[in-house]
């Protein structure tokens, strides 16, 4: 069995739907304090009373991961509810689909600098309470497309999950000194809202593609997060994990058949 993370104070960013919000019902679940993070406040405190309902500790605040200023007031949050940090999931992002003939400077910008800057940014903020926590833990929420695979229209976005894993390198070694691991998941298609936005088309085929038959639900990225986050996997830094019911495996739509 693994050790109890009961108490522990969790920041998720991107949790007021989707996978963020996955992970914060699966922390609460476990008995963890969660701080959910967002920028739409009806969505975040719909979350929080859905998730604190069963007795849970659940609080938000609004912040935009791409600010410095907000990330700082994320760590205030939560200093002023639980008295610091023990995992940062740096999960918020977002997946505008544009084609690279067509992608504008801002297309560029906003992409960058929620999904890649937002997590170099939110990580920073979040560094000395993690240092102090003694079990300090971050895991970011990259993805299949980018570090692995490529989708028409995601190349800024592909670039920028792909960015997170160069990050996540040298932060592993600058981090250690601190005692705090850092590790990636790397979802494939997962349903969300974020996804559900893709239309019938897009899941239709991407479920296709998926050997396990099925898209892959936020729960089990949460549960990937928490594992990530126990103490028994205080020796994994710096690495990644897919979870894509096996997305990745197939070498041409016949390996599928049958
Ligand atoms: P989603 O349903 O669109 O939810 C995105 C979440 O991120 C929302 O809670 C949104 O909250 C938040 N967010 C967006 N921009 C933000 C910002 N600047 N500051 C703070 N919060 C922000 O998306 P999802 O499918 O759950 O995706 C979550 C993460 O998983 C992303 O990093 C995505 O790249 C990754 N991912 C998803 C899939 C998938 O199949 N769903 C696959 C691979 C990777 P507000 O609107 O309240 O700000």
């Amino acid at each position: 069995m693994f050790t109890s993370i009961a108490g522990r104070a969790v920041v998720v960013t991107g949790a007021t739907r989707g996978i963020g919000k996955g992970i914060a019902r699966v922390f609460a679940g476990a008995g963890a304090r969660v701080l959910i993070v967002g920028r739409d406040a009806e969505a975040a405190k719909g979350t929080v009373a859905e998730l604190s309902a069963t007795g849970a500790d659940v609080s938000h605040v609004l912040a935009d991961v791409g600010r410095r200023e907000d990330c700082q007031r994320i760590v205030a949050a939560a200093a002023e509810r639980f008295g610091g940090i023990d995992v940062l999931c740096a999960n918020a992002g977002i997946f505008p689909a544009t084609p690279l003939a067509e992608m504008t400077e801002k297309d560029i910008d906003e992409v960058l600098g929620t999904n890649l800057r937002g997590t170099i940014l939110s990580v920073q903020a979040c560094l000395a309470p993690l240092a102090a926590s003694g079990h300090g833990r971050v895991i970011l929420t990259s993805s299949i497309t980018g570090p692995i695979t490529g989708f028409p229209g995601w190349a800024h976005y592909g670039a920028s999950k792909a960015g997170q894993l160069g990050f996540l390198r040298t932060a592993a070694i600058e981090l250690a000194a601190s005692g705090i691991t850092i590790n990636a998941v790397l979802p494939g298609n997962i349903a969300t809202e974020g996804l559900d936005e893709l239309g019938e088309d897009y899941l239709a085929s991407m479920t296709a593609s998926i050997p396990l038959r099925r898209l892959g639900t936020v729960e089990e990225i949460g549960y990937t997060a928490l594992f990530l986050a126990t103490d028994e996997a205080g020796y994994i830094t710096g690495q990644t994990i897919v979870v894509d019911g096996g997305q990745v495996l197939p070498e041409s739509l016949a390996a599928l058949d049958g």
